[in-house]
Order: structure tokens, then C-alpha cells, then sequence
């Protein structure tokens, strides 16, 4: 039995995928041998990869001058690739200090160029987002960094800013789940582990102007021009990964792309914001109501024991991964695009029962 999987990372996926995936498996299309023991220069690898790449860039609409990149390393090598490449003598990055995640960026980058807090979340504990008019922006400034969803404090940007240089945006927890406002951002890396298959790839959209640019001087793997011009296949690329990758886009795809992704976190978001505000103060949000984000509810109970006895009682309804991360406490409901409105449904009706026992 399939349970309901609150967790932030890796997450549920379509169950659909999964299902494709295991008939797949072992005898990969009549081969005689699974895709994951084949050559990654076969024909039928190559299909598979060329899939995930044009999925890609379709379903996120991606505009002709974007490239898409298959990565390894996570969204955390990207914290280092992004400086490493875009940072030449004299050029800095500005970053938005919105949480955990930011922070990290911020400092892997300051190893390889010049970096500064363009806004510091810090003083007001990170529960909120900066308005735009509060980045402020240094001349000489390459691009300002920007994490549209902070996985653990459970703030989301509803306001791109607008500081006139372009956005370098982490998208790894909201990824495909809205539609992105391309004209401004010069480049858009995802973790694959939150909405877009399992751990091992990363998706990386990236200027094609801006890779006329990048620095030289690196270790190819750091390149960016490297996997662009080699169509991310300058290595062996993570096969089982990018396969799944590419079912889950598919699945975004049918059932109508990135405007119905965001229709269908707003309801389910909705529905838990709905169930916090209308407790009478039993469940807390600790996020500024404009900041929520509609991937990873927070929340707080009045005492560690109901937290406590709560978590346990929901997963004994089947109601898993729903603890707070370890640096923050509370509960947290990551709702990813494949948690289903049934799953966020039985959430709501608990945390009223519950609500309704102990008030
Ligand atoms: C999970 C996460 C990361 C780290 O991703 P890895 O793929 O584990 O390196 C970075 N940024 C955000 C916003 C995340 O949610």
C-alpha cells in the first residue's frame, strides 16, 4: 500500500511513473537487458535523453535562447558553477539571504568570486521574503541570486525583484510547480529530488548569450559551454535519473503543463493555510502570510508533546515525512505536484480531529 508522503526531498512522484518504470525495468524494451547496464551512446539511451531534454524545455516553456543542461551534484555544485562561471575580474553576485538554502549558496560562492547579502532575512528569522524596493543592488553586479522557495523555513518569492540585473534563481523546491517569468532570469537550476524525479540530476536552463561569456579556465566538468556544446552527454550521464526525469515530465505534460501544476498547488496549499487560520491559534504558522509557500506548509502546535503525539498519530493514518526539519522543529507538509489532493484532503479532516480532541 502506497501511503501519503509529506517528505521534502526526495519526494512522493507520480505513481504512474513508478509503475511505467518497474514494467520497463528489466528487459528494457525487448533488449534483453535493462537501460541502466547499456551504453549511454546507444540508440535507445540516446532516445531517452533527447526526450528528457525537448520534455524539458516544453513543458517549462523554455524560450529558443535558453539551453537545458542535465547535471550532476545537485542543486549544491550548482552553488559553486554558478560563480565559478559568471563571476569574471571585477564582477560580483548579489544574493538574497531568504533562509538555509541562500545561506549555502552564498557561502560556496564567496570561494570563487566576489559575493555580497543583497537582503538579509536573518534579522527577521527568515520568515518572510524581501519586497522588491529592499534588494538592494551593488554596481559591478553580475546577476543577484534568488531562492524562489526556501524548502526549510517555508517562505516562498510571490514577487520577483526587480533590481535591473538578471535573476540566477534556485528553483530546487518549486520547480514545475508555476510557470517561469523567463525575460527576467539569465539562468534557473533544479535539484531533480523535490518535484522532478529522483536524486542524482539536475536541471539547469541557462542564457545561450550567457554562455558566450563563461569562463574558460575550469575543470571541463564546471563548464557550462562543455555540456551545452556536447548536449549534456560530455560524460556519462545519470541514466536512471534523467529516465525517470523524463516520465514525470510526460506526466506534468498530460495533465495540462506548468498552468495546471500551479492551479492545483494553490488548492492544496489553500486548503492546509485554510486549516491553520481557521484553528483559533492551535496550529501557528510562523511565515509572513505573503511569503507562504504552496510547496512546504510549516506549522506549529502549541508544545513539543502535541507535536509530538501528533506526527505519530498521523502515521498511524498512513500520513508519513510530515516532521519539520531537524534545525527548525514543527510540522512540515511538503506537497509536491505528485501529492495528491486525496492525500492533502486526509491531512485537513487530522489536523481538525486532532484539533478537536485536545482543544
Ligand atoms: C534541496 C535543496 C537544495 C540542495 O539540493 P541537492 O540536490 O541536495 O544539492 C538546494 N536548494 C534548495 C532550495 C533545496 O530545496
Amino acid at each position: 500500500m502506497r501511503v501519503h508522503n509529506f517528505s521534502a526531498g526526495p519526494s512522493t512522484l507520480p505513481v504512474e511513473a513508478l509503475e511505467e518504470a518497474k514494467e520497463e525495468f528489466v528487459d528494457y524494451h525487448g533488449a534483453g537487458m535493462s537501460l541502466v547496464e547499456m551504453s549511454h551512446r546507444g540508440p535507445e539511451y540516446e532516445a531517452v535523453h533527447d526526450d528528457a531534454m525537448t520534455l524539458a524545455r516544453q513543458v517549462f516553456e523554455a524560450p529558443d535562447d535558453f539551453e537545458v543542461l542535465l547535471l550532476q551534484g545537485g542543486a549544491t555544485l550548482q552553488f559553486a558553477m554558478v560563480p565559478m562561471n559568471l563571476l569574471g575580474r571585477g564582477a560580483s553576485g548579489g544574493y538574497v539571504l531568504s533562509g538555509a538554502w541562500a545561506v549555502k549558496a552564498l557561502d560556496d560562492g564567496g570561494h570563487h568570486g566576489e559575493v555580497y547579502a543583497a537582503w538579509d532575512g536573518e534579522p527577521s528569522g527568515y520568515t518572510r521574503m524581501p519586497e522588491p524596493r529592499e534588494v538592494e543592488v551593488r554596481p559591478g553586479t553580475r546577476y543577484l541570486h534568488v531562492t524562489s522557495n526556501e524548502t526549510i523555513g517555508g517562505i516562498q518569492v510571490h514577487e520577483w525583484p526587480d533590481s535591473g540585473v538578471p535573476l540566477v534563481v534556485d528553483m530546487s523546491s518549486d520547480v514545475m510547480s508555476r510557470r517561469v517569468p523567463w525575460g527576467r532570469f539569465d539562468l534557473v537550476y533544479a535539484g531533480a529530488q523535490k518535484n522532478l524525479g529522483p536524486a542524482g540530476s539536475t536541471l539547469v536552463f541557462v542564457r545561450r548569450s550567457v554562455l558566450e561569456t563563461t569562463r574558460r579556465d575550469l575543470a571541463a566538468y564546471l563548464r557550462y559551454d562543455v555540456h551545452a556544446g556536447a548536449r549534456s552527454l560530455y560524460n556519462t550521464p545519470p541514466v536512471f535519473a534523467i529516465w525517470v526525469m523524463g516520465k514525470t515530465l510526460r506526466w506534468v505534460r498530460d495533465r495540462g503543463g506548468l498552468a495546471a501544476m500551479e492551479q492545483s498547488a494553490q488548492a492544496k496549499a489553500g486548503l492546509l493555510y485554510g486549516a491553520i487560520d481557521t484553528s483559533d491559534g492551535f496550529y501557528r504558522s510562523p511565515v509572513e502570510e505573503a511569503s507562504r509557500s504552496l510547496m512546504n506548509v510549516v506549522f506549529r502546535l502549541p508544545s513539543d508533546e502535541l507535536e509530538t503525539e501528533f506526527l505519530t498519530l498521523a502515521e498511524d493514518e498512513g500520513l508519513v515525512n510530515l516532521r519539520g526539519h531537524r534545525s527548525v522543529g514543527g510540522v512540515r507538509a511538503s506537497i509536491y505536484n505528485a501529492m495528491p489532493m486525496a492525500g492533502v484532503e486526509a491531512l485537513a479532516a487530522f489536523m481538525a480531529e486532532f484539533r478537536a480532541d485536545r482543544a
